[in-house]
């Protein structure tokens, strides 16, 4: 069954949702946040994935905590060179929406400049670190060594700067006490 694009009354909005869908099934998103970001059924989500991969989505992804994505000097490099990206891309606007377009042109960059021997962001931890920018959980925080550092709301510990004083990793908070994994999803 194909998505409803044959429609003959199909808006110019309702193509741009299909388009913004195809690209982020492309990119490996999980189906529940290009539904997020596109508002489109699951079903239609599903046949997007599969039309773009052969294959149909995986099982959903846990979604990252917030604190392990700067819980170590390494992870909160890597937030950082994304959300460098980010920002500069999305302007004032990140702390009013998660700015799609944006996002998947600042985790292109950042993987761009990171090397092979660099881990690097997979667009779903990019995605929690836009959302987490946009309810200003997460905030850059000027250090004494002069550059900015990256501090999560809910951190225990004293915020620290990655560049300057590495840091044991910060405890999350874990109802359960399983512990969260590192996501990487496939990126090509
Ligand atoms: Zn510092």
């Amino acid at each position: 069954m194909q998505p409803s694009l044959k429609n003959t009354s199909t808006s110019v909005n309702d193509m741009e949702t299909f388009d913004l869908a195809a690209r982020m099934a492309l990119r490996h998103f999980p189906v529940a946040l290009i539904r997020i970001q596109t508002g489109l059924p699951a079903e239609t989500v599903d046949e997007l994935y599969q039309q773009a991969h052969n294959a149909p989505p995986p099982p959903p992804p846990p979604l990252p905590k917030a604190l392990d994505l700067i819980a170590t000097p390494e992870a909160a490099a890597r937030a950082t060179s994304f959300l460098a990206h980010y920002l500069r891309l999305a302007g004032p606007a990140a702390y009013r929406r998660i700015d799609i377009e944006a996002l998947m042109f600042a985790h292109d960059l950042h993987l761009a400049a990171r090397d092979d021997a660099k881990q690097t962001e997979t667009v779903l931890r990019a995605w929690v670190l836009a959302r987490e920018m946009r309810c200003r959980t997460l905030t850059f925080q000027l250090c004494s060594c002069g550059r900015e550092f990256l501090a999560h709301a809910d951190q225990k510990l004293p915020a620290a700067c990655h560049f300057c004083s590495p840091r044991p990793a910060v405890a999350t908070r874990s109802a359960g006490g399983e512990k969260s994994s590192e996501v990487r999803l496939a990126n090509g």
